[in-house]
C-alpha cells in the first residue's frame, strides 16, 4: 500500500483546538427548525460549521488513542457505494440483490486472510463491533452449555435462562477468563449472566495468562455452568492470553467439562495474517490454536481498516446460532428462492437469523473491497509496518532514562530484544519522575501533533501507544520521538 498518498499530516492537527470545538458546538442549531433551511445551507452547515469540530482519530496516522482503525481508500469507496446504495442485508434475496452473495464472500475471505476454514466457522455474521460479537458469543455460549447439561431441546432461546437453568439442574453460570475487555462483562449483563459471573482466572504474576489448574477447579464446581474466554491480546498491553499449547489445554478442558469457549480477538485477530518468522514468534504463539474455539469475536473497524463500525462474529455451530438468532413467525421475511436459483446461493442463511439486528447496513462491502484491493499481501505489509513502529517507539522507551516500558520484565534476566518482541501493536508505559508522569497525556496531547490515551497500570498514571492506521510509516517514528523527548525536557 502506497503510504505516501496520505494527506499531509502537518496541516493539520490530530484533534481540533479547544476553541475550534467551542466555536463548532456553539453553532450547532438550537432545536428543530420549523421550516427546513434546506439541503444546500445544511451541507456549508456540515462543512464549514459541524466537521471542525471532529477529531482525526481515524484519518490521521498520529492518533494513537484506543484501537481505532483508519479507513483505506479502497474501503472508504465503497462506504460511500453502501450509502448510495443503501441495501438491506437482513434476508437471502438471490433473485432481487447479490447483497448477501457479498456479505458471504467478504466473510469467506476473512476466514481465508485469517486462515480459518470457511466451511468449519458455518455460523459467520458482520456486527456492529466486538461488543456485539462477545453478546453474540455469550449468547451462544450460554445455550450450549445448558443443552450439554441437560436442558436439550429446552432452550434458553425458547424458554429463558431460569426455566434451562432449572431443568438442566444449573444453579449459576460463570465466565471463566484473564484481563477482560470491558465490554465482556456489558455483554455478560447483557445476555442474562450478569457481571459478577466473569471470574478472573489469571496467575498471579503474569495477570494475561491462565491460571489452568485454577480454572480446572472452577470447571469442576457441581451445578455451575462455564464459558471460558480468552483475551487476545489485552487492551493495555497487547500481550496475548494464551500460546498455542494453552489453547489445546482449554479445548480439552472445556470438552471435559460442557463448556464454551469464545476468544476475544478483537484486534489480536489479524495477527493470523503475520508470516511465521523469528520476529513474530510471540504474536505467531498468540493466535496459534484459535481454530480450536467456538466461537471468535473480531472487529473489523479497527485493524482492517474499514469505516465504523463493523464487527466480525465467527462461530462453529450454526444450527445453534439460528436457534438463538432466529427470527420466527415472520413468514413475510422468508427467503424467496426461484427454480432457476442455483442451489449454492440458497446456502447462505439469511443474516437477520445469525445476529442482533434484522434491518442491517450493508458493512460487507467495505471488507470485500478492501480486502480484494489489497489481498493477504498488503495486510501483512500494513500490519508489518504498523508492528514496526510500535517496536521503534518502545526501544526508544527501553534506552529513555526518562520513561519506562511496560509492563516490567516477570525476572531481570528479560533481554531488551525479547521485550520487544512481545510487543504487537500497543506500547504501555509511564514517565519515571512521578510528578512528570501525573500530567504526562495532557503534556503530550497538548502538542496536537499526536494523540495518547491515558490508562492505569499497578496504581499509577500510564500512556498507551496503540497502532492501527494503514497509513503508519518511518516518518512517524521520529514525531513520536520528538514529541516524548520534547515532553520531559
Ligand atoms: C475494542 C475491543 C472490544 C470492543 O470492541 P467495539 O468494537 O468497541 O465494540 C472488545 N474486546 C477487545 C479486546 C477490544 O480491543
Amino acid at each position: 500500500m502506497d503510504t505516501s498518498l496520505r494527506p499531509n499530516d502537518a496541516e493539520i492537527p490530530v484533534l481540533p483546538f479547544k476553541d475550534a470545538i467551542r466555536t463548532a458546538r456553539s453553532k450547532l442549531l438550537p432545536s428543530l427548525p420549523e421550516t427546513g433551511l434546506g439541503a444546500d445551507h445544511v451541507e456549508a452547515h456540515l462543512r464549514n460549521d459541524v466537521a471542525p469540530g471532529l477529531n482525526r482519530s481515524s484519518q490521521s496516522p498520529n492518533y494513537y488513542g484506543f484501537v481505532t482503525g483508519g479507513v483505506t481508500p479502497a474501503a472508504a469507496f465503497a462506504d460511500n457505494i453502501v450509502t448510495e446504495t443503501d441495501q438491506n442485508v437482513q434476508v437471502h434475496l438471490p433473485d432481487e440483490t447479490i447483497s448477501t452473495d457479498v456479505e458471504d464472500r467478504a466473510l469467506r475471505m476473512v476466514c481465508e486472510l485469517l486462515e480459518l476454514s470457511p466451511n468449519e466457522w458455518s455460523h459467520k455474521t458482520f456486527t456492529t463491533g466486538a461488543t456485539a460479537s462477545n453478546v453474540l458469543g455469550l449468547a451462544c455460549g450460554r445455550d450450549y452449555v445448558l443443552q450439554t447439561a441437560g436442558a436439550g431441546p429446552l432452550s434458553v432461546a425458547e424458554y429463558g435462562l431460569l426455566e434451562a437453568s432449572r431443568l438442566a439442574g444449573i444453579l449459576r453460570m460463570q465466565v471463566l477468563t484473564t484481563v477482560p475487555h470491558s465490554s465482556l462483562r456489558k455483554a455478560a449483563s447483557i445476555v442474562g449472566l450478569g457481571r459478577a459471573s466473569v471470574v478472573d482466572v489469571g496467575l498471579p504474576d503474569q495477570p494475561h495468562r491462565f491460571d489452568i489448574p485454577r480454572l480446572e477447579a472452577h470447571l469442576k464446581e457441581w451445578g455451575i455452568g462455564s464459558i471460558v474466554v480468552v483475551s487476545c491480546a489485552e487492551v493495555n498491553t497487547g500481550l496475548f492470553a494464551t500460546n498455542g499449547s494453552d489453547m489445546r489445554a482449554l479445548r480439552e478442558l472445556c470438552n471435559t467439562h460442557g463448556a464454551w469457549l469464545h476468544v476475544d480477538a478483537a484486534f489480536g485477530l489479524l495477527a493470523r495474517a503475520l508470516p511465521q518468522t523469528e520476529e513474530y514468534a510471540t504474536l505467531n504463539a498468540g493466535v496459534a490454536g484459535l481454530e480450536l474455539a467456538d466461537s471468535i469475536a473480531g472487529d473489523a473497524h479497527k485493524l482492517l481498516n474499514v469505516p465504523y463500525d463493523c464487527g466480525i462474529f465467527l462461530s462453529k455451530h450454526l444450527e445453534l446460532g439460528t436457534s438463538v438468532f432466529g427470527n420466527p413467525n415472520a413468514a413475510y421475511l422468508n427467503t424467496a428462492s426461484s427454480e432457476n436459483t442455483a442451489s449454492t446461493d440458497r446456502t447462505i442463511p439469511s443474516p437477520l437469523n445469525l445476529g442482533i439486528e434484522n434491518s442491517r447496513r450493508f458493512r460487507a462491502l467495505p471488507v470485500y473491497a478492501t480486502l480484494a484491493a489489497y489481498g493477504r499481501e498488503g495486510y501483512r505489509e500494513m500490519l508489518e509496518r504498523q508492528i514496526k513502529l510500535a517496536r521503534g517507539i518502545a526501544a526508544y522507551l527501553l534506552q529513555s532514562k526518562e520513561y519506562q516500558l511496560l509492563p516490567q520484565p516477570s525476572s531481570p534476566e528479560v533481554r531488551d530484544v525479547r521485550r520487544l518482541q512481545d510487543i504487537y501493536i500497543i506500547v504501555l508505559f509511564r514517565a519515571i519522575d512521578e510528578q512528570r508522569n501525573e500530567n504526562l497525556v495532557p503534556r503530550l496531547n497538548a502538542t496536537r501533533r499526536l494523540y495518547v490515551s491515558a490508562t492505569q497500570w499497578e496504581g499509577a498514571p500510564a500512556v498507551r501507544f496503540a497502532i492501527a492506521n494503514w497509513q503508519v510509516n518511518g516518518r512517524d517514528l521520529d514525531l513520536v520521538k520528538e514529541v516524548l523527548s520534547g515532553a520531559v525536557s
